[in-house]
């Protein structure tokens, strides 16, 4: 099967995106995702014109689909929230057509976290914000990702990420980001998937999945943690991550990694090697290396 594969890189104004393919393809990555800006903040600078031509130029040379790149949202804007709603709102309207001017056709949006508020009204919000920022004109899908349920945060299950989807006007730039780290915390199965994915085409149906974020996760099943662990480390498992991503329902969809760097030693908490590379030949090979995080330390 035609396998999609890549991870979360960063993303430069200096080097714009073709900074980013670079770094993709230094990882033997056929895609990838980034932060227009640092993830934690909405600080956005000018898009350089020049580089994406030149990033169009490289990705075609080494057939990279840019239908297939994925933009993040940062993880602070909230949707739920009135307090926020507006500024929210504008960023991610402005987002939207950042994610156009670089071609980009999919935008992961975490849904939001219901602060003082219920969570009937939180997902209200959530589709009243989509609605103000969906715009036919733009050729670029928000894809609300499937949450752990950490906190207040909505989109832990199906039919809350349904009930938003519901009432969005524009039915075809709406879809959805499975997390394995995040379905499995919610407490879904991975290990079953083939039910998972029956359970989803149920309740949402399966064409509207845009992106698979292929993580393992350091906690159990239902622990509601959202803590991501490298593949074959943490409690989903190598087997079961191969199973997500060779999955021949989900073949065309982008499958992206977002597991931790890796420290010197297991005492140090800075982050210092990408184990992405290592990562995605283990995936080409389907066989686990438990020597991996050995071999990233170098
Ligand atoms: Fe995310
Ligand atoms: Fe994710
Ligand atoms: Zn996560």
């Amino acid at each position: 099967m035609n396998l999609i594969i890549g991870s979360h890189v960063s993303y430069k104004n200096s080097t714009g995106l073709v900074g980013s393919v670079k770094e993709a393809l230094s990882y033997g990555a056929n895609t990838f995702m980034f932060y227009t800006g640092a993830p934690q903040n909405t600080t956005r600078g000018e898009i350089d014109k020049n580089l994406t031509v030149e990033a169009f130029k490289l990705m075609k040379e080494n057939n990279i689909d840019i239908n297939k790149v994925i933009v993040h949202a940062p993880y602070i804007v909230n949707l739920a929230n009135l307090n926020n709603f507006d500024f929210s709102v504008s960023f991610l309207k402005n987002e939207v057509e950042r994610c156009n001017t670089l071609g980009i056709k999919y935008l992961v949006l975490h849904p939001g976290s219901a602060v003082n508020c219920p969570r009937e009204e939180a997902i209200k919000n959530i589709s009243d914000g989509l609605n103000l920022i969906l715009d036919n004109n733009f050729d670029v899908t928000i894809l609300l990702e499937t949450m752990a349920g950490k906190g207040n945060e909505i989109g832990k299950t199906f039919e809350e990420i349904k009930s938003i989807i519901k009432n969005i006007k524009y039915q075809n730039k709406i879809g959805v980001c499975l997390d394995t780290c995040h379905l499995n915390d919610a407490g879904y199965d991975i290990a079953n998937f083939d039910k998972l994915l029956d359970d989803f085409d149920r309740e949402i149906g399966l064409n509207k999945v845009g992106c698979i974020h292929v993580n393992d996760s350091k906690n159990m099943r239902e622990s509601h943690k959202d803590r991501h662990e490298n593949i074959g480390f943490g409690t989903i498992g190598f087997d079961n991550l191969i199973n997500v991503i060779y999955n021949e329902r989900l073949e065309n969809i982008p499958k992206i990694l977002e597991t931790p760097y890796v420290t010197r030693d297991d005492t140090s908490k800075e982050r210092e090697f990408s184990p992405y590379k290592y990562e995605i030949q283990m995936i080409k090979d389907k066989k686990f290396d438990s020597d991996l995080i050995k071999k990233i330390r170098g």
